[in-house]
């Protein structure tokens, strides 16, 4: 277990100390009305963590009181991501739907007790009503009818008696409260949207708040931990329990949400991107979602570790995307089979080797932990290397290149010698003609030649045709979730599709990665348009942390 010194942990502590509670219960509360992203991860490491810990228990509720937005394929998709993270709930999945009869005769509670109304002021007119932080608000002509009209006017709105967003049900607190939250909150609206659990039964739907809270203490949540955007609304999470006959009352705790740079984590905004086909679908791998991640190669590992690397306080902050990057190459640079790709093929024809000639060479799978074996990879008259290792291609560069006369080692084969350029009219290079030498396979020249450079390389007739999917941030904005249309600042080169080849390697077919392709970066087969014979693979991330961010 780990961060066990945040501020929560030891509030934790000190309850227990006090022997305030004899189990610690927390929960996870997502609204079901998209995928969960690695904002939620956040969330999830501590909820569940904490439960872990103190052998208590975490609760999966979903907050599923906006019918209009949710949908049973966003539950399943919560589920599964859950578990891919390697946590488990408490007992049977939780639904505020499950406590919407009880839920309603807290209302009717409040009502009796003079605390609750039935309000016919339209959305607008209740804005407009309750003021500025400057300037008090205003009563609602409606907010002095008599409870029993009240109660009549709400079994009215639960009956379906009138049309939507004409009535709702409000708290009666104060409408000139320093906080604009406790000005006459609303308790219930009226949906005709048909529900994706219960239905048509229900036409009207607590607000988050009077659903929370209550939630909170019928499951016997202890700690109640939420994002710092809540932390207004503690008074009336608060005051809702102490009005009703509840004899559970949770307490709420916030932290900082995590927010990263180039990225976005709210699910309206994702869902922005999914509906206008910027991305393929929630599961792409340029999505910060868990589901997005997953494909794209990063690891359940890999990102509950950069969860623990951030950490849980009260102070808001953009994280660099290269934290999260950084914790997943330390993960797959233990755990990852090394292979070789190429990705921008030229040819290669070695002129001293007869044609049709076929050499299988040892290669090690893993330089520094033998236990994850060899193999064999094709060497043949003609290979493919990265045109970017020819200095025609790539000048300026701090490594040796390919040039004419210039001796380079093939990644644990031989060495070997440009000869000449074979060149199409416009001067493009299409081909290499090299010799290699013999006595070189892994070995140093004897003669003592000092060979600088390693390039990668693949049989050009050993091999598997594959596509690599190069990914970039989506945006090209550092905070882009507070700029306004963010399909306007979308970066065009966010994939970019290269065509090559992989080495001959049957274990392609039965295990998707993520790999190391030396000198290239980790890759992972993506499970949607991958197939035999054409393989498709995402780059999770580059070797090294690109200059750019
Ligand atoms: P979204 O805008 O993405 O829908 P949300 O907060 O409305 O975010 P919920 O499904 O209601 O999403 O969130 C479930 C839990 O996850 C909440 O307790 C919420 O505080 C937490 N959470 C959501 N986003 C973040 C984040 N960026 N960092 C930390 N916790 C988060
Ligand atoms: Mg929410
Ligand atoms: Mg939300």
């Amino acid at each position: 277990m780990d961060n066990k010194s945040n501020f929560i942990y030891n509030i934790i502590n000190q309850d227990l100390n006090f022997k305030k509670y004899t189990i610690i219960h927390t929960r996870f509360p997502p609204e079901p009305n998209g995928y969960l992203h690695i904002g939620h991860v956040k969330s999830i490491y501590l909820n569940f963590n904490i439960a872990k810990y103190y052998h208590g228990k975490c609760n999966l509720r979903f907050d599923d009181t906006n019918p209009d937005k949710e949908s049973k394929e966003y539950v399943e998709a919560i589920k599964s991501d859950i578990q891919w993270l390697g946590f488990m709930w408490n007992g049977e999945v939780c639904y505020v739907s499950d406590y919407f009869e009880q839920l309603y005769n807290y209302a009717v509670e409040l009502i009796q007790k003079g605390l609750a109304y039935v309000d016919e002021l339209s959305i607008y007119a209740i804005r407009e009503y309750r003021g500025t932080l400057k300037k008090s608000g205003q009563n609602s002509p409606y907010r002095s009818r008599s409870i029993k009209d009240n109660l009549f006017f709400f079994s009215k709105m639960r009956n379906g008696e009138f049309p939507e967003g004409s009535v709702c049900l409000r708290a009666k607190i104060n409408m000139s409260d320093s906080s604009m939250i406790m000005r006459d909150p609303v308790l219930y609206r009226i949906k005709y949207t048909t529900h994706h659990r219960v239905g048509k039964s229900w036409c009207i739907y607590p607000t988050y708040d009077f659903s929370h809270c209550i939630s909170d203490a019928i499951e016997g949540i202890t700690h109640s931990l939420c994002t710092l955007e809540f932390q207004e609304n503690r008074r009336l999470y608060n005051w809702i329990l102490k009005n009703i006959s509840i004899t559970k009352h949770p307490i709420q705790y916030e932290f900082s949400r995590l927010n990263i740079k180039y990225i976005i984590t709210s699910k309206r905004k994702l869902n922005l991107l999914v509906v206008n086909n910027i991305v393929d679908g929630w599961d792409d791998p340029r999505m910060p979602t868990i589901s997005g991640l997953r494909r794209r190669g990063y690891t359940a590992r890999s990102i509950c570790e950069f969860c623990k690397r951030i950490g849980i306080s009260r102070q808001d902050s953009y994280i660099e995307l290269s934290e999260l990057e950084s914790c997943i190459r330390d993960d797959l640079n233990k755990h990852s089979l090394r292979l070789m790709a190429i990705i921008n093929p030229i040819m290669v024809k070695i002129i001293n080797l007869p044609t049709g000639y076929i050499e299988k060479i040892p290669m090690p799978n893993h330089p520094n932990d033998c236990s994850m074996g060899i193999r064999y990879v094709f060497f043949t008259q003609e290979i493919f290397i990265d045109r970017f290792d020819l200095d025609q291609y790539c000048k300026n560069s701090r490594f040796p290149k390919l040039t004419i006369g210039r001796e380079i080692r093939l990644r644990h084969a031989y060495v070997i010698k440009v000869d000449h350029f074979k060149k199409d009219t416009e001067g493009n290079i299409i081909s290499v003609h090299c010799y290699y030498d013999p006595t070189t396979l892994n070995r140093k020249p004897i003669d003592g030649r000092k060979i600088q450079g390693v390039i990668h390389w693949v049989s050009a007739t050993k091999n598997i045709s594959a596509e690599f999917r190069l990914y970039d941030k989506l945006f090209i904005h550092p905070t882009p979730d507070i700029v306004i249309n963010i399909l306007n600042i979308v970066n065009p080169r966010s994939l970019v599709i290269s065509h090559g080849f992989v080495e001959l390697n049957p274990i392609f077919s039965n295990n998707p990665g993520p790999y190391q392709f030396e000198r290239e970066g980790y890759f992972i087969l993506d499970y949607q348009y991958s197939k035999p014979t054409y393989l498709v693979f995402n780059r999770t991330v580059t070797l090294k942390k690109s200059n750019k961010s």
